[in-house]
């Protein structure tokens, strides 16, 4: 299936930056000019190399409540990152994963941490993820993973309510996942302690850096016990990674099964319009074209966002809108929906979206122009990823 994004660009205002306010992002660069030919590209026809796993999920020496659950999940054969992950860390090494998104890297590091806290009574593990969103996907995984193994978790993120935290907290899980922010939140007021905990996961390293949370996550890092085991997963590996990685692991074992940018596997286009009026009446062509079935639409702020999709509602679209002013419920209600096909369109800010994982999204809109060239990499990366999982590459056209 061939994937498109379309980047609605005002040729009008070629090389003004626009710094309105965006709803949240830390320290990004603001206003990067970039020039849309970056933007038009064909999909590079990448040949699939196609991943031969050298075990079986039935090879690895873990629990059997966990080679249940993955069969009930329909999990046959490992990814290549799960394939070479999962041994590394039974023998109890550091991880360095650096994977995309859509790889199977949840499962890579959720496989051996649920067998170590099934089999060590005194274990206990903290997962640290981004976005509000990839923490409620990895709890669903590792959920449906640990199914039977005996021990509760948390789900630390913002946007909900303390109270089922704070019981959850009460309840002294040994499996804890969250957002820094939330997390640091929990450390600050006392209702979390983290000296015990001897395993930790950072997924997506980079984006939480980008996301301003250095110092939250050295935060962490440092209130744990020293005696742990550590996985980082990162799609980047710049120097503000490699630094983190540096301080906190010992003789970590790098697996890598990046494939390059998600962007060259995905089709690219520019669409030029006059004046508002226009951009929307483009926008609406497009919307209606019989292949753009399931797409996300990125615009700047939260009110953009919100007022872009009551418009398309009343065009008579399916759409639904998240972004960080709305609250987590309402947040993963638009998110489940879309997942389930119930809407066609969803209008996001980047932050919101970041993290997202719905498999079978057609199309990409940048309605209005990224801040950087990086955040247009990770609009794009929503889509074009493979409807049932590509092993050893994200990459399909
Ligand atoms: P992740 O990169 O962990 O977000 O996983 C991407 C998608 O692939 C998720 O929908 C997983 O449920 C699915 N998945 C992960 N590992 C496997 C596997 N070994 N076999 C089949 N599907 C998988």
């Amino acid at each position: 299936m061939a994937s498109y994004k379309y980047s609605v660009y005002n040729s009008k205002n070629r090389g003004r930056s626009n710094n309105r306010g965006r709803s949240g992002g830390g320290n990004k660069r603001r206003g990067e000019y970039i020039n849309p030919s970056r933007f038009v590209q064909a999909a590079k026809p990448t040949i699939e190399t196609q991943y031969t796993s050298t075990n079986k999920f039935s090879d690895f020496q873990v629990d059997s409540i966990i080679h249940d659950n993955l069969t009930a999940k329909g999990y046959e054969t490992p990814s290549a990152i799960q394939d070479q992950t999962i041994p590394l860390a039974l023998e109890g090494n550091d991880i360095i994963g650096i994977a995309n998104t859509g790889t199977g890297k949840t499962a890579a590091f959720a496989v051996p941490v649920i067998n170590t806290l099934i089999n060590k009574q005194n274990a206990k593990a903290l997962i640290v993820a981004p976005t509000r969103e990839l923490a409620q996907q990895i709890e669903d995984e590792c959920r449906s993973i640990g199914k039977g193994g005996g021990f509760s978790g948390a789900l630390l993120i913002g946007g909900t309510s303390m109270g089922p935290q704070l019981r959850d907290l009460r309840g002294n899980p040994r499996i804890v996942i969250g957002t820094p922010g939330r997390i640091k939140d929990h450390m600050d007021r006392g209702t979390l302690r983290l000296e015990n905990f001897n395993m930790i996961v950072l997924d997506e390293v980079d984006r939480m850096l980008d996301m301003g949370f250095v110092n939250d996550v050295s935060t962490i890092l440092d209130a744990m016990s020293k005696d742990r085991q550590s996985f980082f997963f990162s799609a980047t590996m710049d120097t503000r990674v490699q630094n983190l990685i540096g301080t906190f692991s010992s003789n970590p074992k790098t697996v890598s099964v990046k494939n390059g940018d998600s962007s060259e596997n995905v089709n690219q286009d520019v669409v030029r319009y006059a004046g508002n009026h226009d951009k929307m009446d483009k926008l609406h062509d497009i919307l209606l074209k019989q292949e753009v079935d399931k797409v996300i639409v990125f615009d700047e702020t939260q009110r953009s966002v919100e007022k872009l999709s009551n418009e398309l509602v009343a065009r008579g679209f399916s759409a639904d809108a998240i972004h960080g002013g709305k609250s987590q419920g309402q947040r993963q209600r638009a998110l489940d929906k879309f997942k389930a096909s119930k809407t066609k369109i969803l209008v996001a800010t980047d932050v919101a979206a970041r993290g997202i994982d719905v498999a079978d999204i057609s199309h990409v809109i940048n309605y209005s122009q990224p801040q950087s060239y990086q955040d247009y990499v990770h609009r794009i990366g929503r889509a074009g990823r493979a409807g049932k999982l590509r092993r050893g590459s994200n990459s399909k056209i």
